[in-house]
């Protein structure tokens, strides 16, 4: 491998190649464009693309492509030559500011939830300037957002990039309170730990579950599981190993920051994170890690599962969105300060957070929902489908005695007052108990833990931060006319805390005692995709979205029907899977090795009628009447497919999943995989979770 510092960032058009490339003026336009949002000129625009194509040529590309995220869930990209017919019959490379800056792929395939009818199939693409080009084999990627005729979002990154502009807004507002007039904008910051699950591809061929869902739907539990904890941190298998080295390899060449690599607590599980950035970079940097570690793998002989449940009773892949708040003079809000208004301006932030947690708990929650990530929220895994923030012993104790005005003990009993004290530092919290949390404080960030491994991290920092901005909007209103600052900063952290404290909790989340304690303080548990999604809708929730300006009321009634109808079809590819595998592989398998019992007892008895065959007749016995029932679970679960499918209406369809078809499934595997246990392996038509999960060495 060449030199890491000689690969790093080689197939991205950054600011060094940009620098390099463009004359002055031009690299200096482009530079406020990206840092300050100023409207690029189309001359700019046309020097910046001719660059552009000259690297990218000079790199290997022959085509490029507006690179967007549609509601799918995956990235999108339509490739175009450069080339252009020259009048000697042959052809010169050509790409045109034009070209750059917009895009007219044809949308009517994509999802809109009823914002753009299918005759209407035009859909823009807009070039993001703040998020670099980069070559992904011979093609020009230039990410972009996508938007409709009439200027709705279609994107994930459109409204990320809104409410990014919120929360740099209202952040601006209350720093002005503090002197800070020096700050020009103020960014979130992510670092996504993403976790994922490595099969070997022969055997992921022989899993139809896991070619059409991604996870398993049938599959006995091994003799081993995770039981031993001795994969968490173990040490890496060699295919695994060259695996991660590839990897880091390919994702350093486009400029992504891969850091930590580990087992996880699962067999076959194992985990990436990059170090942070800037959320709309990390959110671009989080689509391309998940599209290389799929490439990557199959180089491999692996495949790279992102399901959030591949394998039931293995733990699930989840991903940490460890977030913070951060001014561009590099000032992170979250971090408890070195001086008193330091503390102040701190508490304020982290009270304001406090407060958009708890009053949106429910939009955190829908940010994360799918089919996929159901089985983790709320199921026997954590985090639980309840919101709540862990603070760590020492904060929750400088906030108790801020709320209740008693002496901390930490700082020589005396009563603080804000903006006059120093508070102590706060150690990052290392022990164990935090890990239940779904949102907990890890000393200068917030790691919000509810994320499945394939979501795209933008939903959950869309609303992250729109939530927060709208809350230090109401700050920023109350403080601006206060007379006395610093009294009225300490009775909003006061009222604030009391009435938003019931989302605090310190205490173990796996626990069933916390559902109920948390049901008493009123917070919200919705267990299901279904449960939660009508939700986004609820007037609090499309009016904080709409006064944050990060999505229309239409907008977001088109992302609710698309949620949902996006759980819909998963639940049913699934559930088609299933009556595939079974009646096609599962139930002739356990039928075939029945009748090869019987066929034994007769040749047997037709020797001598007394010689013992209680092994044969026994096991017989049990496996047909396994069968009898998988056959008829299995016709019941058609009769569900029907009568789901008849069901037009999207949020009706879903309770339907939600109530009798995912049911269905359940008491068809139950029986499947009880027969499992039972069948000979000769017999078994595909591959086991010990074959899965403890094969690749
Ligand atoms: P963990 O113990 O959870 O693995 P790490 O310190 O390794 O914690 O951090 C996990 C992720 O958090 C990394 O991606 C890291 O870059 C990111 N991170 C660290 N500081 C910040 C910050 N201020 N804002 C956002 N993310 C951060
Ligand atoms: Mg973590």
């Amino acid at each position: 491998m060449e030199k890491v510092t000689d690969i790093f960032g080689s197939l991205v058009f950054d600011d060094r190649v940009m620098k390099a490339s463009l004359s002055a003026s031009v690299y200096n336009s482009l530079k406020e464009t990206i840092n300050e949002g100023k409207k690029l000129d189309l001359s700019v625009a046309n020097a910046v693309a001719t660059a552009m194509k000259d690297w990218a040529i000079a790199n290997g590309a022959t085509h490029y492509t507006h690179w967007f995220q549609p509601l799918t869930g995956v990235t999108a990209e339509k490739h175009d030559s450069f080339i252009s017919p020259a009048p000697d019959g042959r052809v010169i490379m050509e790409f045109s500011g034009k070209e750059l800056i917009k895009g007219e792929p044809d949308a009517s395939s994509f999802p809109s939830g009823g914002i753009r009818a299918t005759f209407e199939a035009r859909g823009y693409t807009a070039w993001d300037p703040t998020s670099f080009a980069f070559i992904k084999g011979k093609t020009l990627c230039i990410p972009t957002a996508f938007c409709s005729y009439g200027g709705e979002a279609l994107d994930k990154k459109t409204p990320l990039l809104r409410s990014m502009e919120a929360l740099s807004r209202q952040s601006m507002r209350v720093l002005k309170l503090f002197g800070h007039d020096e700050v020009k904008c103020v960014r979130s910051s992510v670092g996504p730990e993403q976790e994922y699950f490595l099969v070997d591809r022969e055997m992921y061929n022989k899993r139809p579950d896991l070619i059409f869902t991604g996870r398993t739907l049938f599959g006995a539990k091994p003799p081993k599981g995770q039981e031993m904890d001795d994969h968490y941190f173990g040490v890496i298998k060699p295919r695994v190993a060259a695996f991660m080295s590839d990897l880091n390899e390919e994702l350093w060449k486009l400029g992504i920051l891969a850091k930590t690599e580990h087992n996880e607590v699962a067999p076959a599980q194992h985990e990436l994170a990059p170090i942070y950035s800037t959320t709309n970079i990390a959110t671009d940097h989080n689509q391309l890690t998940m599209e290389i570690m799929q490439k990557v793998a199959l180089k491999h002989g692996l495949v790279c599962l992102l399901h959030e449940k591949p394998f039931a009773g293995v733990n699930g892949s989840g991903k940490h969105n460890n977030w913070s708040i951060a001014t561009d003079t590099g000032i992170n809000l979250l971090s408890p300060g070195e001086t008193p208004y330091e503390n102040l301006q701190f508490l304020l932030f982290l009270v304001a957070t406090i407060k958009a947690v708890d009053e949106y708990q429910d939009l955190l929650r829908i940010s994360v929902a799918t089919a996929g990530n159901d089985h983790r929220l709320g199921a026997n895994e954590a985090p639980p489908a309840v919101v709540s923030i862990f603070l760590g012993d020492e904060l929750n104790a400088i906030l108790e005695a801020i709320e209740t005005d008693t002496p901390y003990a930490g700082t020589n009993k005396t009563n603080i007052k804000l903006g006059v004290d120093v508070l102590p530092k706060f150690p990052r919290d290392t022990t164990d108990r935090n890990r239940t949390s779904p949102f907990a404080f890890t000393g200068n960030k917030f790691e919000f833990r509810m994320l499945g491994s394939s979501n795209s991290i933008a939903c959950a920092n869309i609303m992250l931060n729109s939530a927060v901005a709208d809350v230090l909007e109401g700050f920023a209103d109350e403080l601006e006319g206060a007379a006395d600052f610093d009294a009225a900063a300490h009775a909003l952290i006061v009222k604030t805390i009391k009435e938003h404290k019931r989302i605090i909790f310190n205490g173990n989340g796996y626990d069933d005692s916390w559902l109920e304690e948390a049901a008493k303080r009123g917070l919200s548990n919705y267990r299901t995709t279904p449960d939660c999604m009508p939700h986004l809708t609820d007037k609090k929730n499309a009016a904080m979205l709409a006064r944050q300006k990060v999505y229309s009321k239409t907008e977001l009634d088109s992302r609710c029907e698309i949620m949902l109808e996006n759980y819909n079809k998963a639940v049913l590819i699934e559930a088609n899977t299933m009556v595939d595998m079974a009646g096609k592989q599962i139930i002739p398998a356990i039928a075939g090795y029945a009748a090869e019992l019987a066929r034994a007892i007769g040749a047997k008895k037709a020797v001598c009628e007394s010689i013992p065959c209680a092994y044969e007749t026994g096991l017989v016995t049990k496996l047909s009447a396994l069968a009898d029932g998988a056959a008829a679970d299995l016709a019941a679960l058609e009769a569900v497919i029907v009568k789901v499918h008849a069901v037009s209406e999207v949020e009706a369809q879903a309770y339907a999943i939600r109530d009798e078809l995912i049911p269905a499934m359940e008491k068809l595997r139950a029986g499947c995989d009880e027969a499992e246990g039972m069948t000979s392996s000769k017999y078994w038509p595909f591959p086991t979770y010990g074959d899965l999960l403890f094969v690749v060495k």
